[in-house]
């Protein structure tokens, strides 16, 4: 066969040399094989302390179909979605976690050399969509910890396609206002897609967050992401949902694959919709926790975001790298906040109050 080029086919596509790999938060598994810890609680992946509200008979009963293919269309969930959400089924793309929403997003919209605009201090999710595409991530500089709508605004060109926003913002817990949101809808071409991703939605309390559904009848070119890992407690099956006007949707559905959410996420989700009191449950869960965490950290006299989602990111004297192995030690995983651009800071789900208790124990022994 005649030799095409003598480059290394490894590096051919250069754009994923850009691609770092994701860190996630450690697993308990992983941390009692290698540190022996056996009584470990991981507060670093922002789950449910509340656990799954899926029951092995539910489990059981899943299995017996699970040969067949899963409804391609997720037919059933999507109903449920329109009655929550007063919105038509075809406003509803499902995805394998809203992480696959994210990369649809890219797929469907990025060619190479085109921009995305987002901030400091997020979700590094984006970045990597927009590098699977060749496209180029433009981050500006936060306030306050908050994204800065007139930032992004002003960092929009004519190569921009998509603007993501996470909201509230992972890892600060900050959110964009209702007032801030119109502020940057009303800047920009509706030739840009704003994508709101809501992961942590379902916990806000703020009255000043924008009120999704009014915003999709506004704005064709906006999107909301939503996700049944944390309020809904499913993060192990891996699902969530995108929702937008019919046509964004569409596009969204042509470059989905065929099956991309298994049946049994889809069951799982229609029975977390279906769960009375779940959802309260979680947020009442929360907000004591965050009560709590608040007090003793400020007892502490350490500084915090304000969050408006099941966690918190706290400042310290020393680096989060270091803070995040010294509660290791003590068997607690939380995140450094290294990776986000926030050295001396790590992130700690909000969790039970016996598991909050034994974070704020252990994080004054280390300190
Ligand atoms: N968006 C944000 C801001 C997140 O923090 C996460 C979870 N880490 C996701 C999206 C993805 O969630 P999932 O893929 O589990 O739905």
């Amino acid at each position: 066969m005649k030799k095409k080029n003598s480059e290394n086919i490894f590096n051919s596509r250069e754009h994923l040399s850009k691609i770092k790999p994701y860190v996630p938060g450690r697993s308990i598994q992983d941390v009692v094989q290698e540190l022996g810890i056996k009584d470990c609680i991981k507060m670093a992946s922002n789950e449910n302390p509340l656990g799954c509200p899926v029951t092995s008979e539910q489990l059981s009963s899943m299995l017996k179909t699970a040969h067949h293919y899963p409804d391609l269309n997720a037919s059933d969930l999507l109903g449920l979605l329109s009655k929550l959400w007063g919105l038509e089924s075809n406003q509803f793309v499902v995805g394998n976690g809203s992480d696959e929403i994210l990369q649809m997003l890219a797929f469907a919209f990025l060619d190479p050399g085109d921009e995305v605009v987002t901030s400091w201090h997020t979700f590094s999710e984006y970045e990597f969509v927009a590098n699977l595409c060749a496209a180029e991530t433009i981050a500006v500089p936060m306030t306050e910890f908050t994204y800065d709508c007139e930032a992004l605004a002003d960092a929009v060109t004519e190569k921009t396609k998509l603007i993501f926003i996470a909201n509230p913002n992972n890892p600060t817990g900050t959110i964009v206002t209702g007032e801030q949101l119109d502020g940057l809808m009303s800047r920009i071409d509706k030739n840009v897609i704003v994508v709101s991703d809501e992961a942590y939605g379902e916990y806000v309390t703020s009255d000043q967050y924008p009120n999704t559904i009014e915003n999709l009848k506004k704005y064709p070119n906006l999107i909301s992401l939503r996700t049944f890992s944390k309020a809904y407690g499913l993060a192990g099956f891996r699902i969530g949902y995108g929702m937008g006007h019919p046509d964004l949707i569409a596009l969204l559905n042509k470059v989905r694959q065929p099956f991309n959410v298994n049946s049994l996420a889809i069951k799982a989700a229609e029975i977390a919709l279906q769960t009375p009191d779940f959802i309260a449950q979680s947020k009442e869960l929360n907000a004591k926790g965050k009560a709590y965490l608040y007090t003793a950290l400020e007892k502490m006299a350490l500084g915090i975001c304000k969050t408006e989602a099941n966690f918190i990111c706290v400042f310290l004297p020393i680096s989060g790298n270091e803070a995040a192995k010294r509660l290791l030690e003590k068997g607690i995983i939380v995140r450094s906040l290294a990776s986000f651009g926030l050295r001396n800071a790590i992130r700690v789900t909000i969790d039970t109050e016996k598991n909050n208790q034994r974070f704020i124990q252990s994080l004054e022994e280390c300190l």
